[in-house]
Parts: C-alpha cells; structure tokens; sequence
C-alpha cells in the first residue's frame, strides 16, 4: 500500500475475516487488490451489508422537455409502479426502519429528490393505496433553499406530509451544490450545506433527519467526514465498490 504515491488510494476496506480489499487508480485505471490481515496488522472490522433496493424518482408529471425525460414519471405510471410493489409483496420503509430490517418483508425505499411540488401527486397516490396489509412510505429528499420557490414544495405543504407519517423528509442540502468539484469546493459552506439544512428540516417537521441525499451524488472525504457527524444514512446514485 504504501508504494503508492498519495490521493491514488480510492478505497481499502475489509472484505472478509482474513482480506482486505483495496481499490485504487493506477496510471488512470481503476485496480482491485487483495492484503491479508497478517500483512496489514489488525483484523477487518465486521460490516453487515444489506441490499436494500432504492428506487430515485425527481418529478411526476406529463410531457417533460426532451433532455428531462428521465427525471419525469407520469402520475398513472407512477400508480402502476407502486401497485406492482404492492402485488410482488414490497414493504416501501423509510431509512429510520432499517434498524428492524431482518423483520421486514422485501422492503423496499421509495425516494424523491429536490421537492419539487408535483411530489405532492405521489404521496396522495402511496395514501390512496394504503390498506389493511400495506402501508407504503416515501423519503423526500428536500433542498432548503428551495422551499417555498415557485414549482417547489411549501413549507406547509411539507409539514403536512410529514405529519401524515407516509412521507419521511430528509436533506438534499441548502443550495444543492456539486460536492466533488475540487476548484469550487472552497465556496461551498459544508455546515449549511449538511448541519443547517437538517436543523431547518427539523424545525419544519419536529421529527429527526438522519438521511441525505448528495446532490448529483457527488461527495468527497471531506463532505463524508462531515455528514458522518450528524447523519445515519447518506445515498448516492453511483454503484457501491463493496
Ligand atoms: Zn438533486
């Protein structure tokens, strides 16, 4: 390991009792390699992996401008998917019920990204479907600066659903920055980005925000050192190396 020159480390975790893998970028390419315990002098930690599905939604709604396709869904569209989860037996949960996970029937996590209004047609159709036997819950990824703005979600609005105990509100940020770019990153405020948006969600809901979203799904050490002081979850939209 140390034969490698600084910043090419990009990852070294334990990958089972006696491994640890690691992955870094030599000459530009991404390698994965494996340092027995014996050679690193301490035992991997033990890391319970849960593969939880998480679905990313943005907007529902009809007929979006060509470049914004992938970020619509239609409302009956939307219907006919969370209809689908219920007939194949998906439990939709919020991040707080990950804790009793091992009770949970194929959970599932249903997200909303940037709290744009039309949100408010998905948490009327997962209220609508709500019966005896299911119980569907969504995450609202919110950005603070956002509220209130024209096409966004109202601070009422937010409280009410939250209230409803479907939908679960949880920071995308203050201003939705792009965590990653090292030529801007020293503009960027991280204790409003990640402790002041969860403190105005908080005092918007009354209830606890554990979860955020990085915006583009970009993040670095620095961000990740300081979400980790006051977050329990924090999802990207890239595929995990673990
Ligand atoms: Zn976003």
């Amino acid at each position: 390991m140390k034969s490698y020159k600084k910043g090419q480390l990009l990852k070294f975790a334990g990958y089972n009792d006696d491994w640890f893998k690691a992955i870094v970028y030599i000459k530009g390419k991404k390698k994965t390699g494996y340092i027995n315990a014996k050679d690193v002098g301490e035992s991997p930690k033990k890391v319970t992996v849960y593969n939880i599905p998480i679905l990313m939604y943005h907007q529902i709604g009809e007929n979006p401008q060509p470049d914004e396709i992938g970020r619509f869904v239609s409302a009956k569209n939307f219907e006919e998917q969370m209809k689908y989860l219920k007939t194949a037996g998906y439990t939709p949960i919020n991040f707080d019920e990950i804790r009793n996970i091992n009770k949970i029937k194929k959970p599932i996590i249903i997200t909303f990204d940037d709290g744009y209004k039309n949100n408010i047609y998905a948490y009327n159709i997962l209220k609508n479907l709500r019966d005896a036997t299911f119980k569907p819950k969504a995450t609202f990824f919110i950005t603070g600066s956002d509220i209130d703005r024209p096409d966004y979600l109202s601070l009422k609005q937010i409280k009410e659903m939250s209230d409803s105990g479907i939908i679960s509100i949880q920071s995308h940020t203050m201003t939705h920055p792009f965590f990653n770019d090292s030529e801007t990153m020293g503009n960027i405020d991280l204790v409003k980005e990640i402790k002041d948006s969860q403190t105005l969600l908080e005092g918007i809901t009354g209830k606890s925000v554990t979860a955020i979203a990085y915006p583009y799904g970009s993040y670095n050490s620095k961000v990740l050192n300081e979400v980790k002081k006051y977050y329990t979850y924090a999802v990207n939209n890239k595929k995990c190396d673990c």
